[in-house]
């Protein structure tokens, strides 16, 4: 799948600049990804707003595991994209203007700054009206193609996917609202009762997450699976088990009511399967990168187990950034590592390599 991505003759949005060639309107420096491994940074045209957009000053990115596979695949999920494309999701900035229709004045305004849902429903088809926007059959996910994504200065972004992000919240850590939204709709979605044992497959940026939203509701047991040291040492909050492997488990007749899986390992849902107790319940956050997986059909039939695949997150950033900014989910301590603009490769490539920092970030 590594294509050499196809350059639309005429395409006017994103289109790099010819040398000499004078800007007819405001530019921007960008992070465009041509091809596998291919990432150029370029002057290219300012977003133009449409109605019910604000435009983001983007001061913070932090990259995702799913940009690196983008990264060095050249496809999102087997999506090829038709022109180079700007990556990145998980970010914040400031509002520096307002599209038509956006009441200014109101909660979101020019000059304030701003944590983003990226997932954009389109509200009218038959899975927005049943109140689920994140699997919206039209729903535009910036990164994502033919989206433009936020390794940019700029961004466009509707307001209706904007939480004001205070002041005391950096703006790396307000780039961490989108990562702890897909843990709190997995947590959603796992729905434990109270007293249930949870085991965690993968402490990540969205295995923490969970594992400390989990921690918050009182449940029973949290066991986190996670073979690098660095990661296993990271907030645990109090009665969190951390092991280095799902076979030490396995070897203690360890089984848990919810498995989380939240690794992206191919092998995680085999793992998940063993793990869950008769009954149990696995929910599946982790993208592998693997188009297809296998698992022991046995083993889950006999338990009857309910598998669950959880979709980004869905109407979640507001809540995201006032769980963040109380401490009532305190990420301020993950390891981050900081890159300018320029250095947006070198930040793809440490998230390729997981290891003590959990996000690189890039600030434009
Ligand atoms: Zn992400
Ligand atoms: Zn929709």
């Amino acid at each position: 799948m590594n294509r050499p991505i196809a350059i639309h003759d005429g395409a006017r949005e994103g289109e790099a600049l010819r040398e000499g060639e004078a800007p007819a309107e405001p530019t921007m420096k960008a992070a465009r990804l041509y091809a596998a491994r291919d990432v150029r940074i370029e002057d290219i045209p300012r977003p133009r707003l449409g109605p019910g957009e604000a435009l983001i000053r983007v001061r913070a990115i932090s990259i995702c595991p799913s940009d690196w596979r983008m990264y060095v695949d050249g496809h999102a999920g087997g999506v090829v994209p038709e022109r180079p494309i700007v990556q990145g999701h998980e970010f914040a900035g400031d509002v520096v203007e307002l599209g038509a229709g956006c009441p200014d004045g109101g909660p979101i305004a020019t000059g304030i700054r701003v944590a983003v849902e990226p997932s954009w429903p389109c509200g009218h088809c038959d899975m927005c009206v049943a109140g689920r926007g994140n699997i919206c059959r039209h729903v535009r996910f910036p990164s994502f193609p033919p989206v433009d994504g936020a390794l940019a200065e700029y961004i466009a972004c509707p307001i209706s996917a904007l939480a004001a992000l205070p002041d005391h919240v950096p703006y790396e850590r307000g780039a961490l609202a989108e990562p702890l939204g897909v843990s709190m709709h997995a947590v959603r979605l796992a729905d434990p009762t109270p007293g249930a044992s949870v085991c965690i497959l993968g402490a990540g940026v969205i295995g923490i997450g969970c594992m400390l939203l989990i921690g918050r509701r009182g449940c029973g047991a949290i066991t986190v699976v996670e073979p690098i040291e660095d990661r296993r040492s990271l907030p645990a909050g109090a009665g969190v088990r951390s092991v280095p492997s799902m076979e030490q488990l396995l070897s203690e007749g360890f089984e848990a009511d919810i498995v989380l899986e939240c690794s992206g390992d191919s092998r995680a849902l085999d793992q998940a399967v063993r793990l869950a107790k008769p009954g149990g319940r696995i929910v599946v956050v982790g993208i592998p990168r693997d188009e297809r997986i296998t698992f022991d059909m046995s083993v889950a039939r006999r338990r009857e187990l309910t598998v669950i695949f959880s979709r980004r997150s869905h109407e979640t950033i507001v809540e995201a950034v006032r769980l963040m900014a109380t401490g009532e989910v305190d990420l301020s301590a993950l390891p981050m590592a900081m890159y300018p603009l320029e250095e947006t490769e070198a930040a793809l490539c440490l998230t390729g390599a997981p290891g003590r920092f959990l996000r690189a970030v890039v600030t434009p």
